[in-house]
């Protein structure tokens, strides 16, 4: 390991203790920018990794709010405005009860490179909560959203910071946090993204994640002279990114053949129903065993029955494949499982659903791998395009949205693409996305001095 990684990493393990995840990211981008920083000796001179590392500022805080059977409950909240140098802060909030500062702020930091690649003007951020909206009633869902608001009002605003949905957080959510804001500060403003169609949403911001993943899966598999079309795939998780990837997956010829949620998974031979996929998790809010009572053709596997270490969803033979649940979703033995069934393409609808182990094996074996950082980074482009809208008081067509993610997604694949190229690793997306990513906001950095 070089020594400026292993000095910054000892570094934030002494400053910021138990933030395992957090130290994962920053190894995964330190450990590419070698070739970059060898080059350019002014990223030193100007301290940018020791900058780059430390958020702008962080806020944690009390939120407290009333279940139905009026009892105190008490929750974390957090904002991490990790980075500024590109626009205002932009990423989304995480109510998940694993939740820590350390989840908070791996997220915040892969956001400030994923939201560089996209080529807009957005800086960096995260936020969320260690609360479980599961088992929740909508009362209470607005009473906590109301809560963790009345704090959040405070440091956000449609030119200073937009927060947006990630786990837990979805269309409901935002209405909630969208209404105390505007109680609280008397402003109807772009201040979140993910609204409703009829009161400042976007179009396709809802599909956006799970589409962008597709187009990027597409990219990277044009190049190499071949396409999804046919392709057997399988998918993990059940949520937002989920759902919509499965339904690109249709649209662009694919067969998507599993779905996930935190207590199993499906397999589904003839290909996931995703009218009934979309009314078990939009509709019913249910846990897939729902799915398999209504499905003959399913077979659920709870993640008791799971190998150890492993995640069933990968052991499922598939040419493509797209983790869009959680962090650390894909262990190296499942990506070696991935690539002994003949998978040859991976694009990551979630954040760091990959151990670093798993991306040393699919890099190694020179299939396509889209990085997270890049293959999921149409959900916080079409959230830009939903800010532009609000800006400038307009709406534009589904397709106009559509269109303008695919051009996105096709930019961010031929960004890293060539970035790779330029430092001597072809094919490797994940060098590039890091290397393109960073080049940017360090260049802002320095442009804007010591700040
Ligand atoms: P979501 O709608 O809340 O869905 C999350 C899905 O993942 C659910 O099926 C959930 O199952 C499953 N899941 C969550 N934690 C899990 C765990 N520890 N083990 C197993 N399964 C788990 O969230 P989402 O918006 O689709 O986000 C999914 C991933 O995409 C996250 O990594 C997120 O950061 C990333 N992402 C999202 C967006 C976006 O626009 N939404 C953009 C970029 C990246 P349960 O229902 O059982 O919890």
């Amino acid at each position: 390991m070089s020594s400026y990684i292993h000095d910054t990493i000892s570094y934030l393990k002494q400053t910021s203790p138990a933030q395992d995840e957090f130290y994962q990211a920053a190894e995964e981008v330190l450990s590419s920018l070698k070739p970059l920083l060898d080059r350019n000796p002014k990223y030193q001179k100007h301290n940018i990794i020791q900058r780059v590392v430390e958020p702008e500022r962080q806020v944690m805080f009390r939120v407290a709010w009333i279940d139905d059977r009026g009892n105190v409950q008490v929750n974390k909240g957090y904002r991490i405005q990790f980075n500024s140098a590109l626009g205002p802060y932009k990423g989304g909030l995480r109510f998940h009860p694993n939740v820590t500062a350390g989840t908070i702020k791996f997220l915040g930091f892969e956001q400030i490179f994923k939201n560089s690649l996209t080529g807009l003007a957005i800086g960096g951020a995260k936020g969320g909560a260690n609360f479980d909206p599961k088992g929740k009633s909508d009362n209470e869902i607005m009473r906590f959203c109301q809560s963790f608001m009345t704090e959040l009002f405070r440091h956000v605003g449609d030119t200073i910071d937009v927060p947006a949905g990630d786990i837990g957080v979805g269309g409901r959510e935002i209405g909630y946090l969208y209404g105390q804001y505007k109680r609280l500060t008397g402003k109807y403003e772009g201040v979140l993204t993910g609204k409703g169609l009829n009161w400042g949403g976007s179009l396709a911001r809802t599909e956006a994640t799970g589409y962008g993943a597709v187009y990027f899966a597409q990219n990277m598999l044009a190049e190499r002279g071949d396409s999804m079309e046919g392709k057997i795939c399988t998918v993990s998780g059940s949520g937002n990114v989920s759902i919509y990837t499965v339904e690109k997956l249709y649209q662009v010829g694919a067969k998507p053949v599993t779905v996930s949620d935190s207590n199993g998974m499906i397999y589904d031979k003839d290909g996931i129903d995703l009218n009934l996929l979309k009314q078990v998790k939009e509709v019913e809010r249910a846990r897939l065993t729902r799915y398999a009572e209504q499905r003959p053709s399913a077979v659920y596997t709870p993640v008791e029955n799971y190998p150890t270490g492993r995640n069933s969803v990968w052991s499922v033979p598939c040419q493509a494949a797209f983790p869009s649940a959680t962090q650390n979703e894909v262990s190296e033995e499942d990506a070696r499982e991935l690539l002994k069934n003949g998978c040859v393409c991976i694009s990551e609808g979630a954040n760091m659903p990959s151990t670093q182990a798993a991306i040393d094996t699919f890099l190694a074996s020179g299939i396509a791998y889209g990085p997270a950082k890049a293959a999921n980074a149409g959900g916080v482009a079409t959230s830009q395009l939903e800010m532009s809208q609000n800006a400038s008081m307009s709406q534009w067509t589904f397709e106009e949205v559509d269109a303008k993610l695919k051009r996105i997604m096709e930019n961010i694949y031929r960004t890293a693409s060539a970035t790779a190229r330029e430092f001597g690793a072809p094919g490797n997306l994940v060098l590039g996305a890091n290397i393109a990513g960073f080049r940017k906001v360090a260049d802002a950095m320095i442009d804007q001095g010591v700040v």
